[in-house]
């Protein structure tokens, strides 16, 4: 179903894609179940704390280099503004460019509930744009702003008459979705509805939807020989480039996950082709979303010529340590856009995959396509294996570790990785997105694997002198067959 930008708001994922966060069966289910459309979010009797969009999108509008952001709720939503403030000015140093965007929290109290807080974060509006003179603000909603039914679109529609600057409201409040992801597509549609512009030309550039931007140089001078820039998004972004996505010749993302929303905008409203591939994860990963990209921009041969030079470079070193790394047995809990994209990833490098936690589940994206990482997996995958949704309950993670005993367990969120080692389990954080990225990335993965399961005094020790808070009884019970339940 295609993306509906007359909305006033992006319409969450629970209701768009059919979202799910709760479910328990293995891969060769839930690969038939996406397939036919007919997934269904299972209920737990019993949850801990989960994640909250409204975070989601005030990060990733805080690391645009220059707007400004006003978090209208109470001071405990605006805390990730700060941090997220300390990212951007860390990330455009790296870069030797500026940032001058700043965030505010309008610290909405008791008060301000019952009596409304629309005219002081007009107030703090007009301060906020006459003092930095930014080139665009953005008004993030919350819980507390969401229930009073503040009305902050007309109080844009106010603000716009005013200040010649693009003025957007993001309405992301928490207890909206269950999907922290819907954060993103929250910002995506303001940008796509406030700021990108009609093309005025086609330029050769690529928008390229990431997180940290670690492999920035190397990815700018892998595509340099494709003839293209990149247009990073959105850490260290300007509103002037945001402007101008409508011109590039192609929109792809690091993580499908993170780039469906706005890949399948610009590819709907201004013909921006969106690259629907499996992820640049791993060897094959690589070359199918490399030789995707090339075939937009008609650039093939360039793009095998860069292949095998990668392959080449690097193809030697990782079979040396997939001697070591073949017949490892692992568990993972990560993000759904990196999950089963990470299983493809250890298969490659002859690891078997005992279970998969995923995050959330989309069971289609944006496209009506299902999730490419799923359908691959479901098709060439050697083993079947346990899978379950869970967006971030630990309790969970913690009993499918002891009931797998893998020899490794990988995740995505450091709070996981810990408990894997407090049960004398190496333990491997791929917190950087691109750990495992191309030849290079595989490479490096296969290193830290290496020392993980060489060096295990950490997790010995760890282990040994601590006690777990959850009871004997809990580690008998299958981790959801007690608890969830289809609704
Ligand atoms: S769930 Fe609501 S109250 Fe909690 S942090 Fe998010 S926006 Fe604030």
């Amino acid at each position: 179903m295609a993306i509906n930008l007359n909305l006033a708001d992006a319409a969450i994922r629970e209701k768009r894609l059919g979202s799910i966060t709760g479910w328990s069966g293995d891969l060769k289910e839930i690969y038939e179940c996406v397939s036919c459309g007919n997934i269904k979010n299972q209920e737990r009797g019993f949850t801990q704390a989960g994640l909250c969009q409204n975070s989601c999108a005030a990060s990733m509008l805080c690391s645009i280099r220059d707007a400004a952001v006003i978090l209208h709720g109470p001071a405990g939503c605006s805390n990730v503004g700060s941090g997220s403030n300390v990212i951007g000015r860390q990330a455009a140093l790296r870069i030797n460019k500026t940032y001058e965007s700043v965030v505010y929290g309008d610290d909405m109290n008791e008060n301000d509930t019952i009596f409304g807080a629309i005219n002081s974060l007009k107030a703090l509006a007009k301060k906020v744009i006459e003092t930095h003179k930014p080139k665009a603000l953005f008004i993030v909603n919350s819980c507390a702003s969401a229930v009073i039914g503040e009305d902050i679109d007309s109080l844009v529609n106010e603000l716009k008459d005013e200040y010649d600057i693009p003025i957007a409201n993001v309405n992301c409040e928490g207890f909206k979705s269950r999907v922290w992801f819907s954060g993103v597509d929250a910002i995506d549609h303001a940008i796509i509805k406030s700021l990108v512009k009609e093309p005025k030309e086609k330029r050769d550039v690529v928008n390229f939807i990431n997180f940290f931007e670690s492999e920035r140089k190397y990815l700018t001078e892998i595509f340099e020989k494709l003839g293209v820039g990149i247009q990073f998004l959105y850490l260290n972004s300007t509103i002037e480039e945001i402007e101008h996505l409508s011109e590039a010749r192609a929109t792809v993302a690091i993580c499908s996950t993170l780039g469906t929303y706005l890949g399948h905008a610009l590819e709907q409203k201004y013909g921006v082709p969106f690259l629907k591939t499996i992820n640049p994860m791993g060897m094959q990963g690589f070359e199918t979303w490399f030789k995707g990209i090339a075939k937009i921009l008609d650039k093939e041969k360039e793009a095998q010529i860069i292949i095998d030079q990668e392959r080449e470079k690097y193809i030697d070193k990782i079979n040396e340590i997939k001697k070591k790394t073949t017949g490892l047995k692992a568990v993972l809990a990560m993000g759904a856009g990196y999950s089963y994209e990470m299983a493809r990833v250890l298969q490659e490098l002859g690891i078997e995959i005992l279970w998969l936690s995923s995050g959330h589940l989309d069971p289609k994206q944006d496209g009506d396509n299902i999730p490419p990482a799923i359908e691959f997996l479901g098709k060439n995958s050697p083993n079947n294996f346990g899978t379950n949704i869970s967006d971030n309950q630990n309790f969970e993670v913690l009993n499918i570790i002891n009931e797998n005993k893998p020899d490794i367990f990988f995740s995505r969120h450091p709070g996981f990785t810990v408990w894997a080692i407090k049960q004398n389990i190496p333990a491997v954080y791929v917190g950087d997105e691109y750990l495992a990225f191309g030849y290079k990335g595989t490479l490096a993965l296969a290193r830290m694997i290496d020392d993980a399961i060489t060096n295990r005094s950490f997790e010995a020790n760890l282990s040994a002198h601590t006690k777990l808070p959850y009871t004997d009884w809990w580690f008998k019970q299958k981790h959801t067959a007690a608890y969830i339940k289809e609704v």
